[in-house]
């Protein structure tokens, strides 16, 4: 089973406009939540049209393409798979046509259950053409619908079944639906084309982009229909509690994005701060490991009182390394994307600043580079508590094995990564600087606690690990 880490848009037109170019740029936007494949799927005269393909957005759409994505309705989709199974026939949005119509799909997130609920669907006669958890979904809503004719009242019953995190984008024969679960995990908020229509994607940066409005976030559990009668908010599935994923605050999301409210660039920020506030060292400079962990080193050298520098450049035009699918991959891209500003750190005691330690490898090679480069000393501070377990939830960390913080001590990963000293965030400042409780987060990564019931699932999981 694939788990995705992905980015999802939808939009309709109040004016009958055609959006395909709009939900492009959108996509743009979210580039950062996948970069394997992506896709377009919009409704037109009746039918669904889609455009999809391998690598990156503006890769794999151009004016030609776009021109033939005709319709005032439609869903975008971003993707990076964690399980090497990086494939066309799983590229999304995910389309189903059924007795009764048509429905596309776009999902962000990982159905834990989702092996499970394949085999009970498979066992009734179902046939599959990929292995990605949003067909799982996509006949489960289709099943319901075929029972009830309400499409509400399918998606409601279908989100009773799942086990996970999933924020969707439906596009049905009549309808564009924005679906975010109970938990409220992965990110999905609501905007206003400024035709008076509506939008709703992973992250605000996706609005900014097009020039819509930002509204508000869809609500966990909530079911956002809009269609020719109006825009109407479902709320089938109301929990006592929330649990937002803390990493996209720290990492994944965009600087720019506003997520449930809170703007990810301030909480950064304040996680610099939080961390000068405990911190003795002494040191000449801070310099971030760019782009992401800027906010973070601004915010300390605000608080510390010591000068920002940068002392890493970035090349732009390489990928995340985080997100790269293989070990090998991922170390070429380190010494390809940063190259050290050798002037401004030799001879200098360095505060290095990142925003999480995932494997160490990173950390570890950049730690050299500066001390190749004449770095005096380099004290690695990190914005992300460490990171314990795997992510079940949509996040790229497969296995204890990989994580360097899962069996080791501070000062043993000290060691690893070179650095003359090592400070993590605390969780307790993680939750002051986002400024929730700690019930409305998940922190599964952190702890090993994780929002939903996992284990009774991991059985059903071992073969993906087996096969990496
Ligand atoms: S386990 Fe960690 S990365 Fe995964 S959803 Fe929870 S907080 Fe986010």
């Amino acid at each position: 089973m694939l788990r995705d880490k992905c980015g999802v848009v939808g939009i309709y037109s109040a004016s009958d406009t055609k959006v395909s170019y709009s939900i492009f740029y959108a996509l743009l936007a979210l580039q950062h939540r996948g970069q394997e494949s992506c896709g377009i799927t919009m409704r037109t005269d009746g039918d669904f049209i889609s455009e999809k393909g391998m690598g990156l957005v503006n890769e794999v759409f151009n004016l030609e393409k776009l021109d033939k994505l005709h319709g005032s309705v439609g869903i975008g989709h971003v993707r990076y798979s964690t399980t090497g199974e990086s494939e066309l026939f799983n590229a999304q949005p995910f389309v189903v046509r059924h007795s009764k119509g048509t429905i596309a799909i776009a999902h962000n997130g990982n159905i834990v259950n989702a092996e499970e609920l394949r085999e009970k669907l498979k066992a009734t006669g179902q046939a599959f053409v990929s292995t990605s958890d949003t067909e799982v979904i996509a006949h489960l809503i289709v099943r319901e619908y075929l029972k009830s004719e309400d499409m509400v009242e399918a998606i409601a019953s279908t989100m009773r079944k799942l086990v996970g995190s999933y924020s969707l984008a439906i596009l049905t024969d009549d309808a564009l639906i924005a679906v975010r679960d109970p938990l409220g995990i992965r990110p999905l908020s609501l905007g206003r084309t400024r035709d008076g229509g509506y939008i709703f994607a992973s992250e605000s940066v996706a609005f900014d982009v097009i020039n819509a409005k930002f509204e508000r976030d869809i609500k966990p559990g909530e079911i956002f229909v809009v269609s020719a009668s109006g825009a109407k908010s479902h709320r089938p599935y109301k929990l006592p509690r929330r649990a937002y994923c803390m990493f996209e605050y720290v990492y994944f999301s965009r600087p720019d994005s506003v997520l449930n409210g809170i703007p990810v660039y301030e909480v950064r920020e304040k996680l610099g701060m939080l961390m000068a506030e405990r911190d003795e060292v002494e040191a000449d400079l801070v310099t971030p490991i760019p782009d992401s962990a800027i906010p973070f080193a601004l915010g300390y050298s605000r608080a510390k009182g010591i000068p920002y520098r940068e002392g890493l450049i970035r090349n732009r035009y390489v990928g995340r390394t985080f997100i790269l699918p293989s070990q090998q991959a991922r170390e070429l891209a380190v010494k390809l994307k940063l190259n050290p500003l050798a002037r401004q750190i030799a001879g200098k005691r360095v505060v290095l600043f990142d925003d999480s330690i995932v494997r160490g490898t990173t950390s570890r090679r950049i730690i050299s580079i500066l001390k190749d480069a004449g770095a005096k000393e380099v004290h690695m501070r990190v914005g992300c508590p460490p990171i314990k377990s795997p992510c079940k939830l949509g996040i790229d960390m497969p296995t204890h094995e990989e994580l360097i913080a899962s069996a080791r001590s501070v000062e043993e990963i000290r060691s690893a990564i070179g650095a003359d000293s090592l400070k993590y965030t605390r969780i307790e400042d993680l939750i002051e600087a986002i400024g929730l409780s700690e019930d409305q987060l998940c922190l599964g990564c952190l702890t090993g606690k994780y929002p939903v019931e996992i284990a009774k699932y991991e059985q059903l999981r071992l073969p993906v690990y087996l096969k990496k």
